[in-house]
Formats: structure tokens, sequence, C-alpha cells
């Protein structure tokens, strides 16, 4: 599961720069999904196949700043909280300031694991100002320049070998006899609430964790026709959605934090208020972590018949990338629909567990190669030699073969669909990796 990294510091440290380099690394993945919306302050990243979530925390500061750190924005301790690693950049040009130990004081406070980095770093002489980072008692800092893209294997190798002390918190998914645990998504307003009330089957006001503290949402174990299920119960679905900007922040991170526990992602939608960039980047991200996503558009009742065919439109362009995920039109308010509802939630958790013998994906590998050859390149044919299956959640494949790097995205999309349809992996994401040689 994609561990969380939060990049702190004072204004103009390059923490967005560094946001840039980091998530780049996804763009390969993100160009081969139409209708993926990008976010500037929550990106994915991935290195040597592990994945990661993150966070720049830039982009809460309040525009004013008086009250320095002691106005450290809600979202950033709430990023703070929620981070596995925080990365906590300086400035080398500028050297320490005062607004750097006052960060550094409550990062400490936090006990996460810390990274100092001192960025900047594009010109060597610059190392005379390392010994007054020492002061800020974070340890032996990484020095780097996220402009010129110096360091990363450094800054990687630290944060893989802090992630290796202290292993990420909700690795879970449910234990199995606890049935699948359920998310569910959306912004403000467009039924979550009550469509979590729907699906529990009773109205009931469940309390909350206070704002601020580190877990906010809690795990409602419950039976429904004789199956287990969890409901994973953000504050963000709690609270009553008030406007503004901050809150709206807020509530991505409680959907972070809530993504990385679900087994199955409800992703609600206002039928009468569209799909909306934040929606459309709510799922990528949930694609990214590999969760399986059903489609959930609200407030069915009352929709002309025009409005209804307008809003599904929308939806397959929006979210073209999404084409395999089940999609359901419902009303929470009246509970029309909640029973094909769980259909595809039982479905899609018993699909997101299964396993292939190698034998079976070969079989289907050659089937599939012969049925459409890969590309020559420069007068070779690419040669997809075997495959495996790399793991559940998502279920990976991971191919062998020759000139693998070249193979072209829409032979990829080929595979997948194939690989899909004949292995019946409805609504669930396929990662597919790539190996050079053998
Ligand atoms: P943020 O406010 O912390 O997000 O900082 P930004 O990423 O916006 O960077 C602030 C300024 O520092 C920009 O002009 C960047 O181009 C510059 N910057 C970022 N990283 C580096 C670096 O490694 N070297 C140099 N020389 N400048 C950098
Ligand atoms: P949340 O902020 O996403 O949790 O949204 P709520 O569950 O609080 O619902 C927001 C508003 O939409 C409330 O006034 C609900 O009564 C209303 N609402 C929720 N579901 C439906 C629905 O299926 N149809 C209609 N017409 N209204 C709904």
């Amino acid at each position: 599961m994609a561990a969380i990294l939060a990049l702190v510091g004072r204004p103009n440290v390059g923490k967005s720069t560094l946001f840039n380099r980091l998530t780049r690394t996804r763009e390969a993945l993100v160009a081969d999904m139409p209708g993926f919306t990008r976010d500037r302050h929550y990106g994915t990243a991935r290195h040597q196949e592990r994945d990661y979530l993150v966070i720049d925390t830039g982009g809460f500061e309040p525009e004013e700043r008086e009250g320095l750190v002691a106005a450290m924005a809600l979202q950033t301790r709430q990023a703070i909280a929620e981070a596995d690693v925080l990365l906590f950049l300086v400035d080398a040009k500028e050297g320490l300031a005062g607004q750097d130990e006052e960060i550094a004081r409550e990062l400490r406070r936090s006990g996460k694991p810390v990274l100092l980095l001192v960025n900047k770093m594009d010109v060597r002489h610059a190392v005379a100002e390392l010994p007054e980072f020492h002061r800020l008692g974070l340890g032996t800092p990484i020095t780097l320049s996220a402009a010129h893209g110096h360091g990363m294997e450094q800054l990687w190798t630290a944060i893989s070998a802090l992630l290796a002390e202290a292993p990420t918190g909700a690795e879970t998914s449910s234990e199995l006899e606890d049935g699948p645990a359920i998310a569910v998504l959306g912004r403000p307003n467009v039924g979550k609430s009550t469509l979590v009330n729907a699906m529990l089957g009773e109205k009931r006001v469940i309390v909350f964790d206070q704002p601020g503290t580190t877990r906010d949402s809690i795990r409602i174990p419950y039976e429904r026709a004789g199956r287990r299920y969890v409901m994973i119960d953000t504050a963000g679905v709690r609270r009553r959605a008030r406007v503004g900007e901050g809150l709206e922040k807020l509530t991505v991170l409680k959907t972070l934090a809530a993504l990385r526990e679900a087994d199955v992602v409800l992703m609600v939608m206002d039928a009468h208020a569209g799909v909306s960039d934040q929606d459309a980047h709510l799922v990528g991200v949930a694609v990214e972590l590999g969760r399986p996503i059903v489609l959930v558009l609200n407030k069915w009742d009352g929709l002309e018949v025009r409005a209804r065919e307008r809003i599904k439109d929308e939806l397959e362009r929006r979210l073209a990338f999404l084409r395999y995920a089940p999609f359901h039109s419902i009303s929470a308010l009246h509970g029309s629909g909640v029973g094909e509802l769980y259909r595809s939630i039982d479905k899609l958790w018993q699909n997101s567990q299964r396993h292939f013998s190698t034998g079976e994906l070969n079989r289907l590998l050659e089937d599939i190669v012969s049925g459409h050859q890969p590309p020559l390149v420069a007068g070779r044919r690419i040669k997809l030699r075997y495959c495996h299956q790399g793991g559940t959640q998502p279920i990976t494949l991971v191919f062998h073969g020759n000139q693998l790097d070249r193979l072209p995205g829409a032979y990829k999309r080929y595979l997948e669909t194939a690989f899909r349809t004949a292995l019946k992996l409805d609504g669930v994401p396929l990662r597919l990796l790539f190996r050079q040689g053998e």
C-alpha cells in the first residue's frame, strides 16, 4: 500500500518544485489515463515498484502569514498526522531561518519520521552552510537540488530505509473474515452520509473523533444478508459540510486516509452537479493506489431523461480511464439501488483477491499475442516471453521479454483489455509491469 510523504517547509524553499519532480515519475501512467486530472497538492509517485502518495502542504498555507508557525494551517497539521514520512525542506541559499526552527520543533513533536532536506544545493560551495542545519536536531541533512534533480536517489534511499524501519500504519485491508472495508468518497453534499445510513440499514448517528486527531476514520463492522462488511467512516463524511476552500482540502486529506484502508471504494457524485475536476482527481488517485471503484451517481430521483443522458455522457468522457468500473445510478434518499450496489461491492471484493497460476497466465499470453503481435521496433519484433502474477490489490501481472520498454501504450491497453476480459476481472484495477531481459 502506498506510503504517504508530506512536504513541509516555509514558503519558497522549493516544495512545489520537489513535488513536481517526485510526482513526475508517474506521468507516463497518467498519460495513459485520458480524463485524469492532476491536482497541485496531491499526487502519486513511484519508485522501484512501490507507490507513494505525495502531499505538498505549501498550498495549504494562508495567504498572509503573520502568526508564522502558530498559524501553520490546520491542513498542514492534518497532512503531518496522515503522513508516514515528513520531508522537511530548508533553503541552502538563504541558510537557516527562525521559521525553520519553529517548524522543526513542530515536526519533532509529531513523533513522525522526518527527513531534513537542504534544497537548492546546485552549487557545491554551499556545503559550508550545512553545520547550522544540524542545529535543527533532525539528524544529518540530505542535500539536493529539486530544480536540477540532484540527490534524488539518496532521497529515495533514505525514504525506503525509514519505511522499512517503521512499516506504514494502515497496511490493512480488512481481515478476511471481516469482509471488505468500504470507503464512501465524494465532495461535500453529494449524499455520502445519506448513503452510509441507507447502506447500514438504519438511521444511526455515528460519533466521530475531534478534528486534528491522527486517525479520524473509524471502522464500523456490520452484517448484511449474512455477509460481513466494514464501513470506513471519515469525519469528512460525517461532518456537515460548510463551504470553504479549507474544509474542501481537509476533506481530501480524510479521503486519502480512507482510501488507504479501503478494499472497495464507492465514489459518489451528484447527478445534478456533474463530474468535477476534484472528482476526477480523487478517482484517479484511487485508481493509482489500486483500489477497486464503484461509480455512484446519486440523486437520480427527480432527474428528467435528458439530464440523465447528459450526465451519463459526461461521466463517460471525464472518467474515460475508468470504463471497466461498475456504474450505478441511485437515490440514497429513497434507498433505491442500494441492493445492486452491494452486488457490485461483493463482486469487486472477490475479483480483487483472485490468484492465477503461471501456467494459466502463459497459455493466455500465447493466445493474446498470437491474436495481435507486438510491433516491430527497428526491424526487431518486441517479444513478450512469459508472465506471472506479482500480487493482488491491485492484481498485478508481470511480463518478461525483450525491448519491453518500447512497447507502445496502445499495445499495453490491448494486453490489459484482453487479460481483463479473459480472466473476467470486471471492475478491478489491473496493473501490468514490464521487465526487461530473460
Ligand atoms: P515552495 O514555496 O516551497 O513550494 O517553493 P517553490 O518550489 O515554488 O520554489 C521557490 C523558488 O525556488 C522557485 O523560484 C524555484 O525555482 C526555486 N527552486 C526550487 N528548487 C531549487 C533548487 O534546487 N535550486 C535553485 N537554485 N532554486 C530552486
Ligand atoms: P454529504 O455531505 O455528501 O454527506 O451529503 P448528505 O448525505 O448530507 O446529503 C446532502 C443533501 O443531499 C441532503 O440535503 C440530503 O437530503 C440530499 N440527498 C442525499 N441523497 C439524495 C438523493 O438521493 N436524492 C435527493 N433528491 N437528495 C439527496
